[in-house]
């Protein structure tokens, strides 16, 4: 295992970045584990995106670290997907997160289970707790991540690097290999290597989360249409993969934490 950090600073990771912003999506895998090794780890949550990148990472090392997190709200649906992903790639080293247990009955104590109905903030919270908060510890361990981001998928995420440095979690690499995918490239992708595809997307869902807050698009809506769909002009973001205005869920968060 490999136990000495390895950290870059703004000026080396810009000067990678411009050189492998012209590769291909295997080749930024293929980087990422060999500069990494045992301090990078792919974060999944099952989706088209992680999962093309999971394959791409499996086929250079087999042992590769993946990430997910159960929120305790996800859809039954997952969690099965999640047991065919895990014995179709049976080398993959999973680390199944979960939330502060506290942290989650005192939350649901003071808002209900359902808060995330009531207010964008009570949303921001209910994320913060029972997704930001278990990854952010898991990323305290680590010196780059995966993530599944494309530039296509949301105004947030169109100036993504394929290589940055994560300023919001201690400096550590952030490496989007799919950044200048798009949606059609990443289904060829899958299909073409036999990958497994989370079940819910044949119903209708272009994006999935929680059961309570995902449920599947109409025809003409935006990708991101299927997530938080009650709310007006807030981001689409949970605040995983990319920062968020979080419009003063703090105060509520500091309540509790
Ligand atoms: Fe809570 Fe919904 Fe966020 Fe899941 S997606 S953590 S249920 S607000």
């Amino acid at each position: 295992m490999t136990l000495e950090r390895i950290l870059f600073d703004d000026l080396e990771i810009g000067e990678i970045a411009m050189e492998l912003d012209y590769e291909p999506p295997q080749e930024i895998v293929r980087w990422g584990l060999e500069t990494f090794g045992d301090r990078v780890a792919i974060v999944s949550s099952l989706q088209i995106d992680t999962m093309a990148i999971l394959d791409m990472a499996y086929q250079i090392n087999p042992n590769v670290r993946v990430i997910t997190v159960d929120t305790w709200r996800l859809p039954e649906a997952t969690l099965e997907f999640l047991d065919e992903v895990r014995a179709h790639y049976p080398q993959a080293r999973w680390e199944v997160l979960t939330p502060d247990a506290q942290e989650v009955e005192t939350m649901v104590e003071r808002h209900g289970a359902d808060l995330f109905y009531k207010s964008v903030s009570l949303r921001f919270l209910c994320c913060h707790i029972r997704k930001v908060r278990p990854l952010v510890r898991a990323l305290q361990g680590l010196d780059a991540w995966f993530t599944g981001l494309r530039r296509d998928q949301w105004a947030s995420r169109s100036a993504i690097k394929k290589v940055e440095l994560d300023h919001d979690h201690g400096g550590i690499v952030k490496l989007n290999p799919l950044a200048d995918w798009t949606e059609e490239e990443v289904w060829a992708y899958l299909e073409e290597n036999g990958v497994p595809v989370h079940p819910l997307y044949a119903q209708g869902y272009t994006s999935i989360g929680c059961a309570p807050c995902s449920r599947p698009i109409q025809p003409g809506e935006d990708k991101r249409a299927g997530r938080w769909w009650w709310e007006q002009d807030a981001p689409k973001e949970c605040g995983m993969n990319c920062p968020i205005e979080t419009g003063g869920f703090e105060h509520e968060a500091e309540i509790i934490l």
